[in-house]
């Protein structure tokens, strides 16, 4: 069976929406993706049906809001494999939940502790660990990227030894779409006893996630990434490490007794949920998960598949386009530059074509930098771009690099 895509965009009412009278191409999917109206409508119900403080509540309202809210957690839960319900924390969003690890990394470093990321993180995933280091007077190593936008295997291995304490890197690449090996990164990670911290905020909605698969000890996401909306994402982590984790934010929710002079902390998840959480955003947060795991996933990567193949092939024959990032194994994001104009130029004269894409550094500057370019123009699929869309988007290219020439 293939995706039904017809159907699939029939879900997404932003799809109808057009732009200067032209048919809205959207293609900034890894800067965030549309949402189905069962999301929107999930949302809805809450505010309109059952807005309500979890937990504490002794009312109706407050029980279905708690029993909506728990269930939601369930559903990721299942969806990622996680062992355990308890392990599932909710988060502002990919950010918040490498910020809580990072943080609590801080105050377990000494001096000759090292931390290993990549040369091909997003921000959220390097200022945090650089800051972590630089409390602790730890030591940062980065994996350098390949000329055709892969990590350096070799030196990842060779970088591993007893002192390393932690090792954080992208399932996907934001800017060129590199797939990671992140099960076997975890595995050689685990020969020294490093802890894994797996930024999944690409690779949720573009592959089969299995926590326990990767064997990684964390997996942060964001939900508007998954067709869930913004403000809302999930820290998976090891139960035996989360217990025990520096507590993150402090206040409600996260104490299990309070004095004048201290406090104790609550079990799992709650003692990393300090405060109100995003009840309603993490209710339409499972329903969007839910949707998405209704379809078939070998269907959805084979069309993805189908989508960045039919990209590449006409971005090889396109004149004065190149390429940033040719990794054997690529989904979601297309990163170029072109010899005539700036990628802001490219994104502007797009736009007026009626094709969202998104342009500059796409909080990379230190892999804008390795290919030695002020950013680049991206375009990103999801599950409800079509074959013609690619067409069409190299059509428009062509007017674009005219324009500019
Ligand atoms: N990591 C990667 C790879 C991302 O692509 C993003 C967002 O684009 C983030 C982290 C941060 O996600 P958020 O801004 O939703 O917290």
């Amino acid at each position: 069976m293939s995706l039904d895509v017809a159907a699939i965009r029939e879900q997404f009412p932003i799809l109808k929406r057009e732009i200067d009278g032209k048919p809205l191409i959207y293609l900034d999917n890894a800067a965030t993706t549309q949402k189905p109206q069962c999301v929107i409508d999930a949302l809805v119900e809450y505010y309109t049906q059952y807005n309500s403080n979890v937990h504490r509540g002794a009312h109706r309202l407050a029980d279905e809001a708690t029993r909506k809210f728990e269930g939601a957690r369930d559903i990721i839960k299942d969806f990622i494999n996680a062992p355990k319900r308890e392990e599932v924390i909710w988060t502002s969003g990919t950010t918040e939940g490498i910020n809580m690890i990072a943080n609590g990394l801080a105050k377990l470093l000494t001096a000759s502790d090292e931390v290993i990321v990549t040369g091909m993180e997003h921000h959220a995933n390097i200022v945090t660990w650089q800051q972590a280091c630089k409390a602790a007077g730890a030591t940062l190593h980065t994996v350098p990227v390949t000329d055709k936008g892969e990590l350096d295997l070799e030196v990842y291995s060779s970088l591993l030894n007893e002192n390393t304490k932690l090792v954080a890197f992208p399932h996907v690449s934001n800017s060129l779409g590199t797939v990671n090996p992140i099960k076997w990164m975890t595995e050689q990670a685990k020969r020294v006893d490093a802890w894994v911290l797996v930024d999944g905020a690409q690779g949720i909605a573009h592959g089969n996630v299995d926590v326990q698969d990767i064997g990684c000890d964390f997996y942060a996401f964001s939900g508007h990434k998954i067709y869930g909306p913004m403000g809302v994402g999930v820290l998976w982590g090891r139960a035996d490490l989360l217990a025990q984790w520096p507590v993150w934010q402090t206040g409600g929710e996260m104490i299990a007794t309070v004095t004048l002079q201290d406090a104790t902390w609550n079990v799992l998840p709650y003692r990393l949920e300090a405060g109100t959480p995003n009840v309603g955003d993490a209710i339409a947060l499972g329903e969007a998960i839910r949707w998405f795991d209704a379809l078939d996933h070998a269907d959805v990567a084979a069309h993805e598949q189908a989508l960045m193949t039919r990209a590449t092939e006409l971005a090889k024959d396109f004149e004065g386009l190149r390429m940033i990032g040719e990794a054997e194994d690529k989904v979601g994001a297309f990163s170029f530059v072109l010899d005539e104009g700036h990628p802001a130029d490219i994104g502007f004269l797009l736009d007026r074509q009626g094709i969202a894409i998104r342009t500059g550094d796409h909080c990379a500057q230190p892999l804008m930098a390795r290919f030695n370019v002020p950013g680049t123009a991206r375009m990103s699929f999801s599950i409800y771009n079509t074959l013609d869309e690619v067409e069409q988007f190299f059509a428009a290219l062509k007017k674009v690099r005219m324009m500019l020439a």
